[in-house]
């Protein structure tokens, strides 16, 4: 181990930054969060840093740096652009046992910085050793998005119980055991979720259980239209902590692969025209594995609540008493009009945006036509592939042109992506002559016409990349 790390505390102790440009206005809000008192060595001073000093939170001696100004100091930062001041900052420093850090320089340093995140009380600190701070800071990227911003309150919640579960369990086994079902459980989910109250009122009921009883919980989640890249991190989280995963047709085997590696998963695809599993059979499912005590988590393509169904399953937990959250996710117009380059909305073509379902009863489709077939604005029919014929003749019939600008989008956001345009009617050529494959998104609008323009400015990029 080349450095040891620790926390120092810092609270109203003396610290000095010598140099006034931007990097020391960064170190002095540093250490201004973490309460210090801070003094700035430095003749002249950045505009923030003259504003802190203004407003009282930082002292300035302006003058060049000279090792007097160590007195008193505990720690010292140097993040000036000259060589000789920094060094003489450490050699003073050194000599005086005064913790040191000139900013990269890492052979100046008494200390080094880490990256930080900061989730108060809990507070993660990343180092490489100063070999490298970007891949320092990638790590804590990636730290960032699977730690959640609530761990800070959960962490305050553990704090204000600590006492009560001491009490109650003696022994050390059955209180580890104890912070580690509830920590993982529901009860650290409601406090991520901001429901600070429920959370505190079941902590306090399990500690007077003892722990015994599991409740379970279902997770509603927004798997997104397929590229994993646009998980929400709470979905991912959940996905990685439920025990059962129930899942359809449309989730990718790449969202899937996410789950949790040990979790049962069950299959409850539907196929057009072939349920396999009836809807009532799905929502009591839910509720029957919930009530064993497990996490489950009910994994929809896109967004549970644009025609995923997600409204009847919840109704079906809502009255069974069962627990459950909903987690968004990116449903498929969006994303398919990001991926295939058609703004869904733009000043210059279309003030609206309307979510349909092309899905045929009965061999017709019983929509408002008239509301839809309307001059600036974009229609976008979800299940629409199979009654593309009817949706074209209708619209045209209802007053649009027939060469409005219609756009295929199949298997949007994977590797698989096709997009297919044509007016209304020419499209049905297209169905004819290529193998249009679900799941396909319709996109009606002259918002379409962008598709050429945009995707010939993300070539272009891909260009100037050196990336074809
Ligand atoms: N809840 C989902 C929609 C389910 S309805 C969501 O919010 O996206 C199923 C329809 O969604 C499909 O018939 C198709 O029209 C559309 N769809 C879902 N994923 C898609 C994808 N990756 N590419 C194109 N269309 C998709």
């Amino acid at each position: 181990m080349d450095n040891l790390p620790i926390f120092v505390n810092l609270r109203q102790r003396n610290c000095l930054i010598v140099g006034g440009g931007e990097v020391a206005t960064r170190k002095a809000a540093l250490l201004l969060e973490a309460a210090a008192c801070v003094t700035v060595v430095s003749p002249t001073l950045a505009g923030s840093l003259r504003e802190l000093v203004m407003e009282g939170k930082i002292t300035h001696i302006e003058e060049s740096f000279h090792p007097r100004q160590l007195e008193q100091i505990r720690l010292v930062i140097a993040a000036t652009n000259d060589r000789e001041t920094n060094e003489a900052v450490y050699h003073a420093a050194e000599a005086r046992g005064i913790l040191v850090n000139v900013v990269d320089n890492l052979e100046l340093c008494g200390f080094i910085m880490p990256a930080i995140i900061d989730r108060s009380p809990v507070q993660i600190a990343v180092s490489t050793g100063g070999a490298s701070p970007v891949l320092a800071r990638l790590i804590r990227a990636k730290l960032e998005a699977t730690i959640p911003n609530g761990y800070g309150k959960l962490a305050a919640l553990v704090e204000k119980f600590r006492e009560q579960v001491i009490a109650r369990f003696s022994n050390v086994n059955a209180r580890r055991n104890f912070w580690e079902q509830i920590l993982g459980g529901d009860i650290a989910e409601l406090s991520f979720a901001g429901r600070h109250e429920e959370a505190e009122a079941q902590l306090a009921a399990a500690i007077s259980a003892g722990g015994e009883d599991q409740v379970g919980e279902v997770y509603l989640i927004g798997g997104g239209p397929g590229d994993p890249d646009l998980l929400t991190f709470r979905a991912l989280r959940l996905m990685q902590q439920a025990d059962v995963i129930v899942h359809d047709r449309l989730i990718s085997k790449a969202v899937l692969d996410l789950t949790r590696r040990d979790a049962h998963r069950i299959y409850v695809g539907k196929e057009r025209d072939n349920h396999s599993v009836p809807q009532e059979e799905i929502n009591q499912l839910l509720v029957d594995l919930a009530k064993q005590g497990k996490r489950v988590c009910r994994l929809k393509g896109g967004a549970p609540f644009i025609f995923g169904r997600g409204g009847e399953e919840i109704e079906t937990l809502a009255a069974n008493g069962v627990n459950f959250q909903v987690v968004p996710g990116v449903t498929a117009a969006l994303g398919s009009s990001a991926y295939a380059g058609i703004p869904l909305t733009h000043r210059d073509h279309s003030q609206a945006v309307i979510f349909v379902t092309g899905h045929l009863k009965d061999g017709s489709m019983n929509l408002n036509w008239g509301a839809l077939a309307q001059p600036h604005q974009t229609i976008v029919f979800y299940m629409g592939l199979r009654g593309l014929e009817i949706i074209c003749q209708q619209l045209i019939s209802h007053g649009l042109p027939k060469e409005t600008p219609i756009a295929l989008i199949q298997q949007a956001t994977t590797p698989k992506q096709r997009v297919f345009t044509g007016t209304l009617c020419t499209i049905s050529e297209v169905i004819n002559s290529e193998k249009i494959k679900p799941p396909t998104l319709i996109i009606v609008g002259t918002v379409v016409n962008l598709h050429q323009q945009l995707n010939w400015f993300r070539s272009q990029a891909m260009i100037d990349h050196g990336e074809v």
